[in-house]
């Protein structure tokens, strides 16, 4: 699950970690009282989207003066904003956080994620941040910094002052960095996140560090035991068909291609799209519909996967493992009549009472495909959509 700037920022004062003073708005009149209410003549209005790269896009307004508060937030509020992050959808603006502006030094990065290659927490970090951090990255790659934790001994104040060195800050500051890397790491841990990122964490012209930005991302499968976090969501941010599917408990994923998929299980799925990647096609979606495909939820994903126009064929490839292919094939048939499939369906059926369900498929009198395995299936997919 993704939060807002805001939420991140309420999130780390709740451990600890000083973030500007500030306050979301969700029209220009409050937007003008948040700032009148902070006081001073320097405000960041910035647009609270699912995305970073809102600096670049026209999302952060630096405003001097209470008008240019409210044009900022008029502007921004009720469109919506595409960012190179926000994989080609245009997301809607419909809040703005108003903060206390600072005077920049210099931005660092800092960020906390899980490091499948070493089992660890790692906090990521450089001296180079802001908006470029990704070109840092690619041409510099000596200017970033990694420090593993230790699960059992848990990070420790001497690993985030040897960090603060490399970075090159002083004595304060380095404290300060530490203060913020110890409530990070006790934040990531007590709410399962999966991604903390802070960029720019910044120096300010006072020589303060300052947290100007934050990004949380939580991990979905311990959603349960945090109902706090689950409060903070908002769906308009997310993809429409994602969020109808996981009302349905299949999970779905919006991809750019034609070519629509129905699959049994994740890696059989993943196995589908890049066989049909193989054969010169693009899959419109990843759909695993799960162990125990029922007639309601293969309509269902008929539903969502015809939900986009672009799709121009359907892949439906099944494993009758738990399930049976009779069973299935049904399920197909009074979905593709309920449903009034109008682009062609292509299935291949594999697995326990794989005969009875072809047969089932060719006396439906529907127009579905049959395909004799995941190859045969694949090509006639892609063929079809073309
Ligand atoms: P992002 O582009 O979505 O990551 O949004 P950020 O919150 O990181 O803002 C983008 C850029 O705006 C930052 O890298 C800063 O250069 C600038 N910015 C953000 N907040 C402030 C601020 O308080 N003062 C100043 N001077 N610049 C800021
Ligand atoms: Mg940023």
């Amino acid at each position: 699950m993704n939060f807002h700037e805001y939420q991140a920022k309420q999130l780390f004062a709740d451990y600890g970690i000083a973030v500007p003073a500030g306050r979301v708005a969700q029209t220009a009149d409050q937007a003008v009282e948040v700032a009148k209410a902070l006081g001073g003549n320097f405000w960041v209005v910035k647009a609270q989207i699912h995305a970073g790269g809102r600096g670049k896009a026209g999302g952060v307004k630096l405003c001097k003066t209470l008008d240019e508060v409210r044009a900022a937030a008029e502007a921004l509020l009720g469109t919506r904003m595409e960012t190179y992050q926000s994989a080609g959808v245009a997301l809607p603006i419909d809040s703005v956080l108003v903060t206390e502006a600072t005077d920049i030094a210099q931005e660092l990065y800092l960020s906390v994620l899980v490091d499948r290659g070493t089992q660890s927490i790692t906090f990521i970090a450089s001296s180079e941040g802001g908006v470029e951090i990704e070109k840092t990255a690619e041409e510099n790659p000596d200017a970033i910094q990694t420090l593993h934790v230790k699960f059992v001994e848990g990070l420790q104040a001497y690993q985030c002052r040897q960090l603060g060195f490399a970075l090159g800050l002083n004595a304060k500051q380095v404290n300060q960095l530490a203060k913020i890397m110890l409530g990070l790491y006790r934040l990531f841990n007590e709410k399962d996140l999966a991604l903390v990122e802070l960029n720019p964490l910044a120096i300010l012209k006072s020589g303060d560090l300052a947290v100007l930005d934050g990004k949380v991302n939580s991990d979905d499968n311990a959603s349960f035991r945090h109902p706090d976090l689950v409060a903070m969501r908002d769906i308009r941010q997310e993809d429409e068909t994602e969020v109808k599917a996981s009302q349905h408990d299949l999970n779905y994923v919006t991809m750019d291609g034609n070519i629509g998929c129905m699959v049994n299980g994740a890696g059989l799925a993943m196995a589908t799209m890049d066989v049909i990647a193989l054969n010169g096609g693009a899959p419109a979606n990843f759909l695993d519909v799960g162990g125990g495909a029922t007639k309601e939820r293969v309509t269902e994903a008929f539903k969502l996967i015809l939900s986009s126009d672009k799709v121009k064929a359907i892949f439906v490839n099944i494993f009758g493992g738990i399930v049976r292919c009779d069973m299935i094939a049904e399920g197909i048939i009074a979905a593709v009549k309920e449903v009034d499939v109008k682009v062609p369906v292509i299935v291949r059926l594999e697995g326990t009472n794989v005969e009875a369900g072809k047969r089932l498929l060719n006396e439906s009198g529907l127009a579905i495909t049959a395909a004799d395995d995941i190859n045969d299936g694949a090509k006639k997919a892609v063929a079809a959509a073309a």
